[in-house]
């Protein structure tokens, strides 16, 4: 639509044109009449007619939102009309069978929503519609899943790159507020069953994401470099349901991935054009797996999480001195390691944490021994291991054999 003069000499022959006797006397076509005569034929269902009025109004002069609201009204009521006379939700639809109900975006028949209100890809009612630059509407959620595979639109196949790389994925409003005024029942059914996901996604014991990639320590940073798109599902679920954690494990031969893990936090999530990300996430506590899982293509466990049993009196204090000890074996470590391995060391994992005037205050222990067994040249397995222990005493013991080791092997 236009939206000023320059537009309102070539309209003004149009609009005499459609309205005819009506307004052709007049020298300036009055815009309230036009919008008047559309929103009549709005009413009277006689459409193509009356968005060539708005279209009309448009022209003199630019259309509030609230100069739209019998034609949206009208339309809404003709769909609706339309629509009531297909088979009621859930018998299958027309069509019968035939949906797309691969890779888990398909649901069970129990929602099936009015044919123009039904999202392409999951079949339910649009939830958080978003419209492409091709014109095509899906759920928020859908098209973004479809987009961490390819970058195309799922049914017309046009590029959406530069679409994914500007990440302004707007609301289609008239969509949504049509769901609102007809079809508040279903989408409150909607509603509930998006909430009953988000629920389930964010139970931290139960079917927990597990990233299978890396060893990870409580405390200790770990960046990620996210590409495979069943992890961007993944990280995007993290944040959406605001839990931000998620279990990282190591791979394992037979089993897919390691019986011992570490929850990481998201503290970050940069985004690239394509769609990868870098993902700055912080060891938070140790988990033991108690059972393997998959859900949408990437890997879950239920879990329970590890915490060190506390010792008392004279074994607290023997913790204590063990504990000051290879402390200070660990800083005259560090301290001997040659500048260059030392900046390598300091950049990636930043400095040693202190050392806490209590070692039982946390129940992973202290954070400094973290940090230590991420820097000592160890293997992943030997890594795991310790993880995997929850008595301090024990893990002190055993850096301090590799503490004494790495020493020892260095050529002085
Ligand atoms: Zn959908
Ligand atoms: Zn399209």
């Amino acid at each position: 639509p236009g939206n000023g003069k320059e537009e309102a000499e070539p309209s003004r022959s149009r609009t005499a044109e459609i309205y005819g006797s009506e307004l052709a006397g007049l020298p300036q076509p009055e815009r309230g009449l036009c919008l008047r005569r559309a929103d009549a034929l709005a009413r009277a269902g006689r459409m193509a007619e009356a968005l060539d009025a708005y279209g009309a109004a448009a022209r003199l002069a630019r259309l509030r939102p609230e100069e739209l609201r019998e034609l949206t009204e009208s339309f809404a009521l003709s769909i609706r009309d339309k629509e009531l006379r297909l088979p009621p939700w859930g018998s299958g639809g027309p069509g019968g069978g035939g949906a797309a109900e691969g890779e888990g975006l398909g649901d069970p028949a129990c929602c099936r929503p009015p044919e123009l209100f039904a999202c392409p890809l999951c079949r339910r009612l649009f939830y958080e519609p978003v419209t492409t630059p091709c014109g095509h509407t899906f759920c928020l959620k859908c098209l973004e899943r479809c987009l961490d595979h390819n970058p195309h639109c799922p049914l017309c196949k046009e590029k959406l790159s530069e679409f994914l790389a500007s990440r302004t994925y707007k609301k289609t409003v008239l969509t949504e507020e049509l769901i609102v005024r007809y079809l508040p029942e279903e989408l409150s059914e909607r509603k509930k069953v998006y909430e009953e996901e988000m629920k389930e996604l964010s139970n931290l014991n139960k079917d927990v994401p597990i990233f299978v990639c890396t060893m990870a320590f409580p405390t200790i940073p770990c960046p990620l470099h996210v590409f495979e798109p069943r992890y961007r599902l993944m990280i995007r679920r993290c944040m959406e349901t605001g839990t931000k954690q998620f279990g990282m494990c190591l791979a394992d031969e037979l089993k897919g991935f390691a019986d011992h893990g570490c929850i990481l936090e998201i503290r970050d999530v940069k985004f690239f054009p394509d769609g990868r990300s870098v993902v700055d996430t912080v060891g938070v506590r140790r988990f033991r797996v108690l059972s393997h899982g998959q859900r949408d293509g990437y890997n879950t466990a239920n879990i329970e999480y590890l915490e060190d049993k506390k010792v008392e009196g004279p074994e607290y204090e023997e913790l204590v001195r063990l504990h000051d000890s290879v402390y200070d074996q660990a800083v005259a470590w560090f301290t001997s390691l040659k500048d260059n391995m030392k900046v390598q060391i300091l950049n990636h994992f930043g400095s040693m944490p202190g050392k806490e005037p209590e070692p039982q205050s946390n129940p992973s222990g202290p954070a400094w021994y973290w940090w230590l067994l991420a820097v000592l040249p160890l293997e992943n397995r030997a890594q795991l291991a310790i993880l995997a222990m929850t008595s301090l005493k024990d893990r002190l013991i055993a850096i301090r054999r590799v503490l004494i080791f790495v020493t020892r092997k260095r050529p002085r």
